[in-house]
């Protein structure tokens, strides 16, 4: 039988393990992952594990037994190195060889790192897998005073998981405001208002210098010569896909590994999936890199889809969310090419939904606490149906009724 390889047991991996077996896929799978653990849900690390609440089984993708239940070679603390495209094999870290009909790469992103004196004392810390999350947990705790360099989603996150566990946070953005690179300017106003009335202090604009201290972190030097003192600092500047060995190999890559929407590479018998990859968004008509779990899961079911002769699922419509304290941010859609924002709700209720439109129709929506202006504000982007500005700016005519 066919023997599918997949490198990279997170969760784009370990999902296209499971599609691949609910789609009836009877040949040999062997899932290659670096971490020491099967796959898991990076989501609660900043959030619900972090404050707590949530244990570890609950990170869990499958249950321990699922993968020699159905027959999956799980390799957990093994790394592929390269792949001889000729022979279909991938190398991995002790020499060893796996041979492959079908090669999946899920090797997802790598936090980025910032070139600067101090970046490697003690207490300096990144969030992208259990491991770090492990160290973040470990530091915080009242009284504790967390520098955060970065006001992303991470960044935010943490910062109200930090104030949650009485520790004091400071986020340091390069930006003049946060969420500069992913939100739009009422929400970005509306998060760090939200941020600062529970004690999250900002520095906007503020560039970083060094990480002070001797062998740990002790404060952070910002550019106009003030050093913030702190015990730790966690660095989420972004995230860098990890697609060199893709290059190395020849695959088509640029800023992640080129897939179509079958999420093939530029050789058909190895598909990308997840973080690593730079993938068509159809509805946007361009190429894109998301980081998302809802990306992950379409393009494990694409990449599962094509190698078990299934039609390709119908393109979903990109998406997203973040908690931070008791707020539930939602996103739908991409904000490309903008013309006109509409604010559904007041943002001084922490209920409301900002709509991107082009032409009359929504190409994203920001939604907080406001579920149903995220679904169906996600369906409209899906349907491209151009909407009444009118009615959806009045919170009085339902979702539906704009709809409509
Ligand atoms: P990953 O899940 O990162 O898995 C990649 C795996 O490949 C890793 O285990 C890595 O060790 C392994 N690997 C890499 N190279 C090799 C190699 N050469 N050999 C073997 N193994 C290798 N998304 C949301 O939609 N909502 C959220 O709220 C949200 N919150 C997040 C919070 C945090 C703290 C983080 C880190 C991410 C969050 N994300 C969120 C993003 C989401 O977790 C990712 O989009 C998703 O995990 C991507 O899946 P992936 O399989 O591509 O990459």
């Amino acid at each position: 039988g066919a023997r599918v390889v997949i490198v990279g047991a997170g969760h784009a991996g370990g999902s296209a393990a499971a599609f691949l077996r609910q789609y009836g896929f009877a040949g040999a799978i062997t899932l290659i992952g670096e971490e020491p653990i099967a796959p898991y849900q990076r989501p609660p690390l900043s959030k619900a594990w972090l404050k707590g609440e949530a244990d570890a089984d609950a990170l869990m993708l499958k249950p321990e037994s699922y993968y020699s239940e159905h027959n999956v070679d799980l390799r957990l603390s093994a790394v592929a190195v390269a792949i001889d495209r000729a022979a279909r094999t991938v190398t991995l870290g002790d020499g060893g060889t796996v041979a492959y009909d079908h090669l999946i790469l899920a090797t997802g992103a790598r936090a980025r790192r910032l070139p600067i004196p101090g970046a490697t004392l003690g207490n300096m810390l990144e969030l992208r897998n259990a491991a770090d999350a492990e160290r973040v947990k470990a530091i915080l705790g009242p009284g504790k005073r967390l520098a955060i360099v970065g006001g992303g989603y991470i960044g935010l996150e943490v910062a109200a998981s930090a104030r949650a566990l009485g520790a004091e946070a400071v986020i340091i953005e390069r930006e003049a405001r946060v969420l500069a690179r992913v939100a739009c300017q009422p929400l970005s106003a509306f998060f760090q208002d939200y941020h600062s009335a529970r004690g999250v202090t900002f520095e906007l604009d503020a560039g970083v210098e060094a990480f002070e201290g001797e062998t740990n972190v002790t404060g952070v030097r910002l550019s106009d010569g003030r050093v913030l003192p702190c015990d730790a600092a966690l660095v989420g500047v972004g995230a860098v896909p990890n697609d060199e060995m893709a290059r190395a190999a020849g695959l088509a890559c640029d800023g992640g590994i080129v897939v179509d929407l079958a999420a093939r590479t530029s050789d058909p018998a190895i598909f990308a999936i997840g973080d690593v990859t730079r993938r068509p968004l159809p509805l946007y008509d361009r190429m894109h890199r998301l980081e998302s779990v809802p990306n992950a899961l379409e393009q494990a079911k694409q990449a599962a889809c094509a190698i078990t002769g299934k039609a390709a699922p119908a393109p979903e419509v990109p998406w997203f969310w973040s908690d931070q304290f008791d707020l539930k941010l939602q996103i739908a859609g991409l904000p490309f090419d903008v013309e006109e924002i509409v604010i559904r709700g007041n943002p001084a209720d922490a209920k409301f939904a900002v709509f991107h439109l082009k032409a009359g129709v929504i190409v994203a929506v920001e939604a907080v606490n406001a579920p149903p202006e995220f679904m169906m504000g996600k369906n409209l982007i899906g349907s491209r149906k151009p909407v009444s500005i009118d009615k959806l700016r009045n919170p009085t005519v339902s979702m539906k009724e704009v709809a409509a």
